[in-house]
């Protein structure tokens, strides 16, 4: 099986070359040759199965034979560690809650199993790797996390001193052990740079291999795909009806690899795009004019998203043909204010308390099945613990709520981490002189 970057069919490479390289060499994602349908005995007894099962079938059939299964299945017992739970929160709808992880978000998923791909190549090459990564908050925590303790893995997590959350900051400089992280004087922005010019530096290279935790990384997708099989599997006993899933949307990972489920034969009637107001995907759907932006601000930060990665991939997928896009995907924005008043509501009505984010893919979906005629199943991702935007769902809600127990072990520990001023040499320091 070979993946090729969106930018050139030409450039075709395996997948643990897809894995390693994290981009294509032309800038392009990696997206697999083909997609096809799981075969009829994936389904018989697909009740029965356990989520470590179907998630080996799922990746095994994706993946055709580019890991043997008995590595692939080590990779996924290591990866996934906890459950993807669906639970009822209307009759007729349901939350996908996707952040029972260590940092208590969906990117657990894909931190976690990359981690466990890099850590079985490592191993068989001998060689010790450095994941160097930058951090607005929350990659860094679940990067950080999913590769603790690793052996031949070292990680180095980039951040702006003073401006992530004081929980997503405990999250990465508490763990110690191969895990380091820089405070950087400076933005977000001025630690991004620095990390791409430490991957252009020869001298670097020479000491280290550098690699790069991603989002765009194929292996952070891959296990996307898993929970909405998942998802299926706990829908009431007989359901008939149509189902329709939504999905808070900011770099459109979590979409694409349901898409990919679809096209795995995934029985989902249509896909919902929500997003808060960085809204390029809808805007495509409604004009086939894609317009990335300026990204503006919101409550639902992690979706604050004006040049959405994935979307290549999603055009890769489609063959750019925006009608049978649009036959699959509908696509709607939502302000903070009607995301605020989202939250209230679902909890004084059903005692469900969404995070930001959950709340964006709740208005979608039920945006969606008023406009259709069908009734239809509605499934909406709950992609973080609402305590993780502790603020903004107390003030929505006018309750306090509880930090659960992994975050509030994680508040008494003390922080680590090394300073560095916004200097390349300062950087550079670190990388030639530590191991
Ligand atoms: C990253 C993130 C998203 C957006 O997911 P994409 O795959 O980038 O569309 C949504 N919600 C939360 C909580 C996130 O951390």
């Amino acid at each position: 099986m070979k993946f090729y970057s969106t930018s050139s069919k030409n450039i075709q490479v395996s997948f643990e070359e897809a894995v390693w390289q994290g981009m294509a060499a032309d800038g392009g994602l990696f997206v697999p040759e083909t997609i096809d349908q799981l075969p009829e005995n994936f389904w018989r007894n697909f009740f029965q199965k356990s989520f470590h099962q179907i998630s080996f079938e799922v990746a095994s059939h994706f993946l055709k034979g580019a890991l043997p299964d008995d590595d692939l299945k080590k990779i996924i017992y290591q990866a996934l560690v906890f459950d993807a739970p669906l639970v009822k929160v209307e009759s007729t709808i349901f939350a996908l809650e996707l952040f029972h992880g260590p940092t208590l978000a969906f990117k657990d998923f894909g931190a976690r199993f990359l981690a466990a791909v890099l850590g079985y190549q490592t191993a068989r090459k001998q060689e010790e790797i450095t994941i160097l990564v930058a951090t607005s908050g929350d990659t860094g925590s679940a990067v950080a996390h999913g590769f603790f303790n690793l052996p031949g893995i070292q990680v180095v997590v980039l951040y702006p001193s003073g401006k992530v959350s004081e929980s997503q900051e405990k999250q990465f400089t508490t763990l110690g052990g191969n895990v380091t992280a820089l405070e950087v004087e400076g933005t977000f922005d001025d630690c991004q740079r620095l990390v791409k010019q430490a991957f252009g530096d020869g001298e670097i290279k020479r000491k280290r291999i550098l690699t790069s935790a991603n989002s765009i990384n194929i292996a952070r997708l891959l296990p996307q795909m898993f929970y909405y099989f998942r998802a299926f599997q706990q829908l009431p006993q007989g359901t008939s009806q149509p189902v329709v899933i939504s999905v808070p949307s900011g770099n459109f990972g979590n979409l694409t690899a349901g898409l990919w489920a679809k096209k795995m034969g995934l029985p989902v009637d249509r896909f919902v795009a929500a997003t808060n107001i960085n809204d390029v995907v809808p805007e495509y759907l409604r004009t086939q004019i894609f317009k990335s932006i300026d990204s503006k601000t919101t409550i639902s930060n992690a979706m604050d998203v004006g040049d959405p990665s994935n979307f290549t991939r999603m055009m890769a997928l489609y063959s750019r043909d925006h009608a049978a896009l649009t036959k699959d995907v509908s696509g709607y924005k939502f302000t903070d204010e009607e995301t605020v008043k989202a939250i209230r509501e679902v909890y004084r009505a059903f005692n469900y308390i969404m995070d930001p984010h959950g709340a964006v893919g709740y208005l979608g979906l039920k945006k969606y099945l008023t406009s259709s005629n069908f009734s239809s199943i509605g499934i909406f991702l709950e992609t973080a613990h609402p305590a993780k935007f502790k603020e903004t769902v107390e003030k929505s809600i006018a309750t306090s709520i509880q930090l659960p127990e992994p975050l509030l072990k994680l508040m008494s520990k003390e922080k680590k981490t090394i300073c560095i001023k916004n200097d390349f040499m300062e950087l550079k320091e670190y990388l030639l002189n530590s191991d």
